[in-house]
């Protein structure tokens, strides 16, 4: 049944702009339950679910940045050269041999304790050995190539915050306080679907004659391509018909067993767009329509325990929709804050004109000039030409109240090899980054 009070065009009807989808989404959709511990090398790009902290300090002492002669400062002539008495060695992860004394200087190799009194090291190319004296020259500071106890981070600390999408240098900072495995959300179990009764699986020997109207399923590849990772676990479950029923069915089935079910093509006003009436149906729709070109039709609802995300058809309109709401989504489901596609300042190399009132993005292709990133949109921009997705860098945000582009302007850039997961700041990169 749908829930009249859930779906924001019960009253109104008017197209929902971006931001207002990305905020309900926000709202409507809530983190899937379930951890599990994953040994630290299964662990990239997986959602930290606790916080971790640190059950000792790093590094555990005072040690030597660099090889040479560990000293104490106090025991340094105000000026000129200091001669001090070589009384020990010690090298990282091995006990100190001999013992350090007053006026006393310890031959040390990178990471090894510093023993005694010893605050300060010279470095090797620094001094002069003679016999068994050592010199150091004047101009030491205090605290001279010393890392401090503690300077990574101290016991208790906390190191990663739950939420984290882990990347490889978290990976790191956990190896290095010690853990050999992290509490990390489950993996999402994701249903994917086309649907359409003129797609074709790709290379099956039922090949579009060209007059049939047939198209290859893209968009189910696509897809794949773009879920593909180690949060995911997906399930392709094919092309559904233009059919009220088998499209219910099938998804009523899917529902149980999955965390989101996606699906693209069928969510138009259109008779054969069965889509949204058999999520209305089994569950309730957030929203289905909004002010933005590409992809206006894009509807987010539940079906039971699942999430219901349903993009356009048009393939350019559905990569467009995945980066926009589905990665914040798939965050969002994840324990991650969704956050938003990550914008880039550039200068536009072009005129464009628009209507007020919906956001667009035009594909476009980056190219370098005189130190700063030069913008063209690519000649065709119909929402089925995959062409263009393949001949661009990524995408070029026009907002909802811009009507005119000129050549000069600065246009905000989501490229598509982003890793997606920044806070939607534009502000990141300086102008001519990248
Ligand atoms: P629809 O949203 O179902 O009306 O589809 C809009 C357009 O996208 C139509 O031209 C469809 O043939 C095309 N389309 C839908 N799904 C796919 C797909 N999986 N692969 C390629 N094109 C598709
Ligand atoms: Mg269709």
């Amino acid at each position: 049944m749908t829930n009249r009070r859930e779906d924001c065009f019960a009253v109104g009807g008017a197209m929902l702009p971006v931001a207002q989808a990305l905020a309900l989404l926000d709202q409507r959709v809530t983190p899937v339950e379930g951890v599990e511990l994953v040994p630290l090398r299964l662990a990239r790009g997986r959602v930290l679910a606790a916080d971790l902290l640190s059950r000792q300090a790093r590094p555990g002492a005072d040690n030597a940045a660099v090889d040479g002669y560990a000293l104490a400062f106090a025991d340094l002539a105000p000026s000129g050269p200091t001669r001090l008495d070589l009384c020990g060695r010690a090298a990282a992860g091995r006990a100190l041999e001999g013992a350090w004394r007053p006026r006393g200087a310890i031959r040390v190799f990178t990471g090894a304790t510093l023993p005694g009194a010893c605050d300060t090291v010279a470095m090797q190319e620094d001094v002069t050995i003679e016999g068994e004296s050592v010199i150091i020259p004047a101009g030491l500071r205090r605290g001279a190539n010393r890392r401090r106890a503690g300077e990574d981070f101290a016991a208790g600390a906390r190191l990663l915050s739950a939420g984290r999408c882990l990347q490889p240098q978290d990976i790191a900072l956990a190896a290095a306080a010690g853990e050999a495995s992290l509490t990390i959300r489950r993996k999402l179990r994701i249903a994917l679907f086309s649907t359409g009764d003129e797609l074709r699986e790709p290379n099956t020997g039922r090949e579009p004659d060209g007059t049939s109207g047939g198209v290859f399923d893209a968009n189910r590849y696509l897809l794949g391509a773009l879920l593909d990772g180690p949060g995911v676990s997906l399930h392709d479950l094919g092309i559904l018909p233009d059919r009220a029923e088998a499209v219910r069915q099938a998804l009523a089935a899917a529902a149980a067993g999955h965390d989101l079910l996606l699906t693209s093509g069928g969510v138009s006003a259109g008779e054969e767009d069965h889509v949204r009436a058999a999520v209305a149906e089994l569950g309730h729709l957030h929203f289905w329509r909004l002010a933005m070109k590409p992809g206006r039709p894009l509807v987010l609802g539940q079906i039971g325990e699942a999430v219901f995300l349903g993009l356009p058809g048009n393939p350019v309109a559905a990569m467009v929709c995945f980066l926009l709401f589905c990665r914040p989504l798939l965050r969002r489901l994840m324990g991650a804050p969704a956050g938003a596609a990550r914008r880039y300042p550039v200068v536009a190399d072009f005129t464009f004109t628009k209507k007020a009132g919906r956001q667009e993005w035009l594909r476009g292709r980056l190219e370098r000039r005189d130190g700063r990133l030069y913008v063209t949109p690519f000649p065709r921009q119909g929402s089925g030409i995959i062409s263009s997705l393949v001949e661009s860098d990524g995408l070029i945000e026009l907002a909802d109240e811009v009507t005119a582009v000129a050549p000069g302007a600065i246009v905000p850039f989501l490229p598509f090899d982003d890793a997606g997961d920044g806070d939607g700041d534009g502000a990141q990169a300086a102008e001519g980054d990248r």
